[in-house]
């Protein structure tokens, strides 16, 4: 028996050592890692930059508390701001976290107007927003909240896609519509262009702020630094995670002036969120993603890979229905069960995830190249042949 309590169903399996997109087992087996720990490690494993930065950070400063001006937190946030429609960031740990204070964001807006009772949010049923008691019940996932009850209200679920139970959900309680801009667990679910326009719309119209979760999405793992901008609209908020730290726990909630003009002095904190050391490691991360033309080597490696997948699509009808995402951010929905799929991709040494609607995730490193790219082809290619 494990002194871990048991929250996970975890493979035999651990590692001792990765190095970009490959990750080695204690007993030195080479994996060809195409999770990234969930769209976390977006410059695959111990990237030389990532790991300078954090060594010569370690040696001068870790933590020091937010009640202290932080340098490295400041510049984070000045790159953030300069390089998206954010006008402000305050800096958290995790992904549900940063969702967390997008929520509170939107309901202390409203209050700060004199709207006391515009304080619900519309939510989507398939969507993940976290783990804390917020976001859990903001997604409202029937088996992520048993048990979990009193739910934390203030929250009205919709239909994906349902445009007419979207319109009819709102009244003058509604504060914002919040929504993955991508659904990554909810099955690589992307909200087309055209819709989130029209989410904007109805936003504007309704004098309501709108939340697009980027926490898997964004950092670039679609091509653009945020998925959104494939759209060309500007949301309120938006609540990052994941990719941001390359490996390192980082939150922040992106917001615009004024979404951002309700928060003061007290209103909002969090002990570790923005410390120098993650600040540093952050910043780094951006010092690569940030490079000329590394965005446009995802959207090139995206498009490769799905071609990769369509001839996969065409050559086994019987067993992949469909290959979805953007980018790096990909799935492949299958006709054959996804988890069986997977644990032969793992018999193979490719590294997947599963996500809702029978779907298999598949999440590169940022940095993949064609030649990986064909070495995950040709095993998810073997793989079919026994479907
Ligand atoms: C992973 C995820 C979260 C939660 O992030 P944690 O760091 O696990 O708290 C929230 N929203 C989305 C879209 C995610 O994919």
């Amino acid at each position: 028996m494990s002194a871990i309590l048991e929250t996970y169903a975890r493979r035999s399996l651990s590692f001792s050592h990765g190095k970009g997109c490959y990750l080695f087992s204690t007993s030195n087996e080479k994996y060809l890692d195409f999770v990234s720990g969930i769209a976390v490690n977006a410059l695959g494993h111990c990237h030389s930059h990532l790991v300078k930065v954090m060594k010569s950070q370690a040696e001068k400063l870790w933590h020091v508390s937010n009640a202290f001006e932080i340098p490295e937190q400041e510049k984070l946030a000045k790159r953030l701001v300069e390089n998206t429609f954010a006008d402000h960031v305050i800096f958290m740990n995790s992904g549900a976290e940063a969702t967390e204070a997008s929520i509170k964001i939107a309901r202390k807006y409203f209050y700060e107007k004199g709207q006391i009772n515009k304080n619900r949010i519309i939510t989507f049923k398939g969507a993940f927003h976290g783990r804390t008691l917020a976001s859990l019940f903001a997604a409202n996932n029937p088996d992520h909240i048993k048990g979990f009850e009193p739910k934390v209200d203030g929250f009205d679920q919709v239909d994906f896609g349902d445009h007419d139970s979207l319109k009819k959900a709102i009244n003058k309680n509604t504060a914002a519509i919040m929504v993955e801009t991508i659904l990554g667990e909810g099955g690589i679910k992307v909200i087309p262009p055209e819709c989130l326009i029209g989410l904007r719309k109805i936003c504007d119209e309704n004098d309501l702020l709108l939340i697009l979760d980027e926490v898997q999405c964004g950092i670039g793992r679609t091509g653009k630094f945020f998925a959104f901008e494939w759209s060309g609209i500007e949301p309120d908020i938006v609540p990052i995670a994941k990719g941001i730290g390359g490996g390192f726990p980082i939150g922040a909630c992106l917001v615009n002036k004024k979404a951002g003009s309700c928060m003061k002095p007290g209103s909002h904190g969090s002990t570790f969120g923005g410390n120098p050391l993650a600040m540093s490691i952050g910043n780094a991360v951006l010092d690569i993603i940030f490079e000329k033309n590394f965005l446009d080597n995802v959207i090139s490696q995206g498009n490769y890979f799905e071609e990769q997948l369509l001839k996969i699509k065409k050559k086994f009808p019987h067993v992949v229905e469909g290959v979805r995402g953007k980018g790096l951010l990909k799935g492949i929905k299958l006709k054959v069960e996804n988890t069986k799929f997977i644990n032969q991709l793992f018999e193979q040494k490719l590294l997947v995830v599963k996500a809702s609607e029978n779907v298999v995730r598949l999440l590169p490193p940022l940095i993949v190249n064609k030649n990986e790219i064909d070495e995950a082809i040709s095993i998810i290619d073997k793989v079919c042949e026994n479907f």
